[in-house]
Order: structure tokens, then C-alpha cells, then sequence
């Protein structure tokens, strides 16, 4: 299919009617472990599926068309992905983090960093003078996440690549919160753009994967080498599983912005809400960066809530919300960062990248904007009135405790 096409188009026709074994015309789900030689001495396409496979890299090519990449290697995981880039340093490196990043991606850096695989400086991104400190230490890489996980931090992309190209260091983004749809790094001088496909791109919270991509194809070439070497390459039913939910991600994203975008508006206007962190809002700190490296604003937003409500019990008394860790999918979820997601992070860390007890993530789904608005109201009634919940089921069927 010629790039020329828009990508709604590159997405709806990705591996359809290619199929000329069988004429089939949804793509084959290839499950084989290997493939055949016809002669030892001529090596098929694919030999092992480590290695290569026929459904991964339908994936493999659907994703590198929608990020502008010349090469893509689909992984087991997001943290699969990190960890495949984190082989291009070397130990005595040192790797630019964003302080307050998604809870696993700092788990693991620390790890790394303790095990002297290469040095870490955490970085609050968005402050200028923090960066250029952090630059002036010559990184061999830059890890960017923005919007940032739980806070939706922005940061700028096009600063961070001007001051990496100035000592030559590799500049990654992990483009999991908001997806192609309504941000290309690589556009914006990125080398690697990289997800949890677990989020947004299935969309269906039914695959745990993630992807690399690579603006270069030699770069894209090596990471591809790195992950036959290490074997985190991502299984063929989880990329056909991938792909399937790929179908959908633009009126998926379309449909869960406008949704938060009317949660938002509802929520800001309530005094038991001390902060709503959402970049769209004229008040975030990033919105005019965000105005300019986003087509949109996106479904993810996190609330301050005021001393007065209780955060746990909010959680408890939401019916169409589920507690859960994840994001990005067709259902609305809610979470605590720091009894979840962030709960890896130390106390200490979790405060200097602001993450408060008080804070609450929001993934907005695919429900009704109206029913979404009447269940955190509901629920934030309860939370603030002092009255115990019992969850039938956690974060759902909830009543109130005499
Ligand atoms: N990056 C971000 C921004 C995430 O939110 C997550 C998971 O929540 C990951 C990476 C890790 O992805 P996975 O859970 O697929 O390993």
C-alpha cells in the first residue's frame, strides 16, 4: 500500500486481501516456530520466529507507517520496548530521564543504573535550566515521556532533540499516552519513537505488548538485531490481536478525547477539586507546547482532590470506572498512582516528582460522557461525606456501610 495514502487509509487496508496462498482476506494469524527450507542453502524469508514472523511484522509495518518510521520491532511488553533501546548504551553512559516518568519505566533505570549498566539523571523536563544542566553532562540518551504518566507533563520535543543533536545523543520518546493518532516525535526530531501497545494502539485491554520505531533504518536494523538476541520480540497472536485493535484507533481516539474533554469541563468547576492535570485546559502549564507538538489533547487526565475527600473511598464508590492499572482501552479506569502504578517508585521519589496521595488518574472509554460525569459526581458525594463503602465487586455494584 502506497505511503501517499492517508493514514486511516494505511491502517484500514494494513495486510488486507494479501494473503495469496488462500486468498484470504482479513490477514492469516501465522502461529508457526519455524519455516521451511526448500534448499539449506537458500534461506526463506522467515526461518524462526524469534526471529521473524509474517503477523508481527504486518504489525511491524502498520505501526512504522503511522509514526513516519523506517523500521519497527514489535516486543512482548512495553517495558520489553524500553528495555531493547536501553541496548544502545554502554556502561559509563549516562541516560536522561524524565523524573517523574511511568512508575515501571523508573523501576526499571534504577535497577539498570544500580547494576552499573550505564548512570541516570532524572530530569523534570519541562524546566529548561534543568535541562541544559543535564545536557551539559554529554547523555548518550534521552528518554522523553509527555505527556508524562500521571501528571501529563509536556514536555518539548523539539527542545530536547535540539539540545541531543548538539552532543549527539539518541533521543526516545514514549509515545504510549497519546499514540500517532495526535503525536509523531519522530516528526520532531526524535530517532526512536517507542509504546506500550498495551494502551492505545490494541485499545481492547486484552494484549500486553509494546513497539520500537525507528526514524533510521540501520538504527531500526540494530534494535531489530537486539531483539532476536535477547528474545523479547512480541508473540504472533498477540500482533494479530494488535493489529485488529489498530483498525479502530482513529474514532477510538476521536470519540474518548471529546469524552474527557466533557468530564474535564464538568470537573473543574467543583471546589472538591483542587487541580485537574489535563494539558487541554488554557491552565496546564504545557498547554501552548501541547497546542503545538499535539493534534489533540487526549483521553488521560489526573485530579488533585481537595483534603476533605477521601481518595480510596472515591475509588470504591465508582460503578461504570474500573480500579485498574492500565489505560487506554474501550473502558473507562481509574487508579491511585501511588498505591499503583507509582507504588514502585520510593516515597521520596514520588514527592519530587509531585505525585501526591491525593492524586487520581483517569482513563476515559468509550461510555457516554453524561453517565461517566454522573458517576464521579456520585461517588465523589460519598467520598467526601465521611460514609464507608462496600464494593461488591472492586469498583463496581457499590453500596454504602450503615
Ligand atoms: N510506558 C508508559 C507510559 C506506560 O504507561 C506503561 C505501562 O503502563 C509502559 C510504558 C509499560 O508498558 P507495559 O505495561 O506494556 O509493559
Amino acid at each position: 500500500m502506497s505511503d501517499h495514502f492517508h493514514p486511516e487509509t494505511l491502517i484500514a487496508t494494513a495486510g488486507v486481501s494479501a494473503d495469496a496462498g488462500h486468498n484470504s482476506v482479513a490477514p492469516p494469524l501465522h502461529l508457526s516456530a519455524n519455516y521451511y527450507w526448500n534448499d539449506p542453502c537458500e534461506k526463506p524469508q522467515y526461518d524462526y520466529a524469534r526471529s521473524g514472523n509474517p503477523t508481527r511484522a504486518q504489525l511491524e509495518e502498520a505501526l512504522a507507517s503511522l509514526e513516519g518510521a523506517a523500521k519497527g520491532v514489535i516486543t512482548s511488553s512495553g517495558m520489553a520496548a524500553i528495555d531493547l533501546v536501553l541496548n544502545l548504551v554502554d556502561p559509563g553512559d549516562l541516560v536522561i530521564a524524565p523524573h517523574d516518568c511511568y512508575g515501571g519505566t523508573h523501576r526499571l533505570l534504577t535497577a539498570r543504573q544500580k547494576r552499573g549498566h550505564f548512570d541516570v539523571a532524572w530530569v523534570n523536563q519541562t524546566d529548561p535550566v534543568a535541562l541544559e544542566a543535564a545536557f551539559a553532562r554529554k547523555p548518550k540518551l534521552v528518554l522523553i515521556e509527555t505527556p508524562s504518566n500521571p501528571l501529563l507533563r509536556i514536555t518539548d520535543i523539539g527542545l530536547v532533540v535540539a539540545y541531543a543533536k548538539k552532543c549527539g545523543a539518541i533521543t526516545v520518546a514514549d509515545n504510549t499516552f497519546l499514540s500517532p493518532v495526535l503525536q509523531r516525535p519522530l516528526d520532531l526530531g526524535c530517532d526512536i519513537v517507542l509504546h506500550s501497545t498495551t494502551k492505545f494502539i490494541n485499545g481492547h485491554s486484552d494484549v500486553v505488548g509494546g513497539a520500537v520505531l525507528a526514524k533510521d533504518a540501520a538504527l531500526g536494523e540494530e534494535l531489530a538485531w537486539w531483539a532476536n538476541c535477547t528474545g523479547v520480540t512480541g508473540a504472533p497472536f498477540d500482533s494479530f490481536m494488535t493489529l485488529r485493535g489498530l483498525r479502530t484507533i482513529f474514532p477510538r481516539i476521536e470519540r474518548q478525547q471529546a469524552t474527557a474533554r466533557d468530564v474535564v469541563d464538568a470537573l473543574v468547576k467543583d471546589d472538591r477539586v483542587e487541580c485537574v492535570f489535563f494539558p487541554g485546559l488554557e491552565s496546564h502549564p504545557g498547554h501552548e507546547i501541547a497546542k503545538a507538538q499535539q493534534k489533540g489533547f487526549g483521553s488521560m487526565f489526573s485530579v488533585e482532590f481537595a483534603e476533605g475527600v477521601d481518595v480510596l473511598e472515591l475509588l470504591r464508590a465508582l460503578n461504570i470506572f474500573t480500579i485498574a492499572e492500565s489505560l487506554g482501552g474501550f473502558e473507562s479506569l481509574v487508579c491511585v498512582p501511588s498505591a499503583m502504578t507509582h507504588a514502585a517508585m520510593t516515597p521520596e521519589a514520588r514527592a519530587t516528582a509531585g505525585i501526591s496521595d491525593r492524586l487520581v488518574r483517569f482513563s476515559i472509554g468509550l461510555e457516554h460522557s453524561a453517565d461517566l460525569t454522573q458517576d464521579i459526581f456520585a461517588a465523589l458525594e460519598q467520598a467526601s461525606s465521611g460514609e464507608k463503602t462496600v464494593a461488591y465487586f472492586p469498583g463496581r455494584a457499590a453500596s454504602k456501610c450503615a
